[in-house]
C-alpha cells in the first residue's frame, strides 16, 4: 500500500465537501493553494459557473479531475426515457470537457424519488432492471467518447431514494453482464462510507481487478449517524477501518487518486481553508 503519511500527492477533493463555502471556482483557487491537486466536480457546481468557465479554472489551477459527479437516475416512467438518455449523454459530454477519468454513476431508486414527478412504484426489482437498460444505452454513447462508467454502489439505506445498486457484488454483476469482454468502459466507484459493513467486501474487492476499479472514495462513518445523508464524518473521527479498505483496493493495481467526500453541516458550516487544512492533515494520518 502506498505511504500516504509524508504529503498528499493523491488526495482528490470531492467539490460537494466545500459546496457551501464558495463556487466551483472558489473551491479550484483553494484547492492550488492547499498543494490539492485534484478535484471531483458536481454537475450542478459545474453549471453553476458555466462548463466553459469550469474547465478554464481547471486548467489555469493545474488540476487533475477523480471523477465527474454524477450521471445516472435511470429509473423513471417511460414518459421521460428520452429526458433520462439525454441528461446522461450530456453528462458524458460535460465529463469529456472537464478531462474527468470517468462519470461516477448514482443510478437511481424507486421512480417517483429517482426521477420526481414519476408515478410511485414499490417494485425495486423493476427499478434494478430499468438500471441495468440505462446503463447499457447510456454504455454505447461512452464508448463512443471513450468516457468510462463507473458504479458507485450506495448503502442500502438509499435503496429508495437514491440507488437500488447498494454492494460492490451487485455492481460488478452489472459490469459482468453489460461489460463482459472487460473494456475498461464499466466498473464501480468504491465508497467507504457505503461499502465499509459489507461482510462480503473483501472477496469482492478482490474480484474487481484493476481494470474495474476506477474511482476511491473516502470520509468516515460517525456513531450516531444523525443524518444519512448530511453526517458524513471526516476520516479518523468515525469506525471505519479505512486503510484495512485503500490496501484491499490497492492490492488489485488501483494506484489513484483518494478522493474525499463529505457532506456534512458540520463541516460545510466552517471555513474552506479550515476544512481543506483538515483533510489535508487526515489524509496523511487516517487514509
Ligand atoms: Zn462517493
Amino acid at each position: 500500500m502506498r505511504d500516504f503519511s509524508g504529503d498528499h500527492r493523491w488526495l482528490s477533493l470531492n467539490t460537494a465537501t466545500v459546496r457551501k463555502q464558495g463556487d466551483f471556482i472558489a473551491i479550484a483557487q483553494a484547492c492550488a493553494k492547499h498543494g490539492i491537486r485534484a478535484v471531483s466536480p458536481w454537475r450542478d457546481q459545474v453549471a453553476a459557473v458555466g462548463l466553459d468557465n469550469a474547465v478554464k479554472a481547471v486548467r489555469d489551477n493545474d488540476l487533475e479531475l477523480s471523477g465527474y459527479c454524477r450521471g445516472g437516475m435511470f429509473v423513471g416512467d417511460a414518459s421521460r426515457h428520452a429526458e433520462i438518455r439525454d441528461d446522461n449523454r450530456r453528462c458524458v459530454d460535460e465529463a469529456v470537457a472537464l478531462g474527468a477519468p470517468c462519470v461516477v454513476l448514482v443510478v437511481g431508486g424507486l421512480p417517483q424519488y429517482s426521477r420526481p414527478g414519476s408515478a410511485p412504484s414499490r417494485n425495486i426489482v423493476n427499478a434494478r432492471a430499468q438500471v441495468d437498460d440505462g446503463i447499457s444505452e447510456m454504455l454505447e454513447y461512452a464508448r463512443q467518447a471513450s468516457m468510462p462508467l463507473a458504479i458507485e454502489p450506495l448503502h442500502p439505506a438509499y435503496a429508495a431514494d437514491r440507488a437500488c445498486v447498494n454492494t460492490t457484488e451487485q455492481a460488478l454483476d452489472i459490469c459482468d453482464r453489460l461489460d463482459p469482454n472487460r473494456t475498461g468502459m464499466l466498473g464501480v466507484a468504491l465508497d467507504v462510507y457505503h461499502i465499509w459493513w459489507d461482510p462480503e467486501l473483501m472477496s469482492q474487492i478482490a474480484r474487481t481487478g484493476k481494470d474495474r476499479m476506477m474511482a476511491f472514495h473516502v470520509c468516515d462513518w460517525l456513531v450516531p449517524t444523525t443524518d444519512i445523508l448530511n453526517d458524513r464524518g471526516m476520516m479518523g473521527d468515525g469506525v471505519i477501518d479505512i486503510k484495512a479498505i485503500r490496501a484491499a483496493v490497492e492490492a488489485q493495481g488501483f494506484a489513484g487518486y483518494s478522493e474525499i467526500e463529505i457532506f456534512s453541516h458540520g463541516w460545510w458550516d466552517r471555513s474552506m481553508d479550515d476544512v481543506l487544512g483538515v483533510c489535508v492533515a487526515r489524509h496523511m494520518t487516517a487514509v
